[in-house]
């Protein structure tokens, strides 16, 4: 089988558009011989237009899977959704009675057209619009021409037929709705998360600070529940890198970064807000709280910062700390602060953090 799947050029490489492709091309190549087999077993008989027909459009079928091999995904899907097209036409107009409604399986069309051709390219919007428009078309000649049915169904056959045609338009209507939107899904939260994240040191960016911010400042006002915001700014970090080169300043950012992570709760956030700026939310304060924030000092003054195999650096930081009242206006208002007791903490001789009520941790 997989060698099989390997000799027609499908992989695991392919993207969604190009396998969905594949696929579609397999049941309809499945899907015409169990309408050959059927009306056989039916009619008892072999006819030679039938035959004739079923070749020419396996043919087509064929010839879309050698395009695909080609990656020619293009013309291939063209080709594929023509011998689909075909297929169903035959199937209407000139093998089965009116009754079994064959012709909602033009209904599928569209949709698939959506799922396999690539709308970020000119050319498959093109080919979009014009495999439906032709569709639109062979379903008003198939409503209107006077149908040359190969093959009288029974009533029970008939009805089964026609059961069946209806359950698989919507079936597959369904799963190509499905799987649409299920790729959107996936494509949004990889976008989200993309946005959302600092490329150096892979925590949340500044714009997550803000959201969460926002919010946890209206619930603040509104419920009285509390929380605190503490921006830090490494000392001197300007000569580390002049010491040491930017690369190892980069190591030390992802170093302090994980060093916080560790030592903050799931629930809090810690964000990149500038340069070798970071800022931190911890939610539901206690006086517990003071204690995280000196264990985070002293875990990152204690720490050795490898600057070459041999060789160990001390990293200090200068932080504002508030929390949240009923007087502030706003999260904005909140960081403003928390930068004023930075540049305070900065001013009196760096390697401090201050508070909004005038502690300080030294
Ligand atoms: P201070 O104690 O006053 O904060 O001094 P400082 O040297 O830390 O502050 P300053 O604002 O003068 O310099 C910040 C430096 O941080 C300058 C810049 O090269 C460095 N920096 C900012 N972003 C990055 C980064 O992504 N990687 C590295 N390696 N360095 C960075
Ligand atoms: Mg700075
Ligand atoms: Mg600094």
């Amino acid at each position: 089988m997989k060698r099989l799947l390997e000799f027609i050029g499908y992989s695991d490489q392919l993207n969604d558009k190009n396998k969905f492709s594949y696929i579609i091309t397999g049941v309809g190549l499945l899907q015409i011989l169990f309408f050959l087999v059927f009306y056989m077993l039916q009619s008892l008989q072999v006819s030679q237009v039938l035959i004739l027909q079923t070749t020419a459009v396996f043919l087509i079928y064929g010839s879309s899977i050698l395009f695909y091999k080609r990656e020619m995904f293009l013309t291939g899907k063209i080709v594929m959704i023509l011998a689909l097209s075909i297929q169903v036409f035959l199937l209407i107009w000139l093998w089965y009675p009116e009754a079994v409604y064959m012709i909602m399986f033009f209904f599928i069309v569209p949709p698939i057209t959506f799922i396999v051709f690539d709308l970020e390219k000119k050319a498959d919007r093109y080919a979009l619009l014009l495999i439906n428009i032709f569709v639109t078309f062979l379903l008003i000649m198939g409503a209107i021409l006077e149908p040359h049915e190969l093959l009288e169904l029974n009533s029970e056959h008939e009805m089964l037929f026609r059961m069946v045609t209806i359950l698989m338009t919507y079936f597959v209507q369904i799963l190509v709705f499905f799987f649409y939107a299920h790729r959107l899904a996936v494509k949004r939260k990889e976008l989200r998360l993309l946005a959302d994240t600092d490329v150096l040191t892979n925590i949340s960016n500044r714009r997550v600070l803000f959201e969460m911010g926002h919010k946890m400042f209206n619930m603040c006002s509104k419920y009285e529940s509390d929380f605190m915001l503490m921006i830090l700014d490494i000392d001197h970090f300007k000569s580390i890198n002049d010491m040491y080169g930017h690369p190892v300043g980069d190591q030390i950012l992802r170093e302090l970064t994980q060093l916080i992570s560790k030592n903050i709760r799931r629930e809090d956030l810690l964000c990149r807000f500038g340069g070798e700026e970071f800022a931190i939310i911890l939610k539901n304060v206690n006086e517990e709280q003071e204690s995280v924030i000196r264990t985070i000092r002293d875990i990152i003054n204690n720490h050795h910062f490898y600057v070459n195999e041999h060789e160990h650096i001390n990293v200090t930081f200068s932080a504002g700390v508030l929390s949240c009242q009923k007087q502030l206006q706003s999260f904005e208002q909140m960081v403003v602060i928390a930068d004023k007791l930075l540049y305070k903490a900065k001013n009196e001789g760096r390697n401090r953090i201050i508070f909004e009520n005038g502690d300080i941790i030294l």
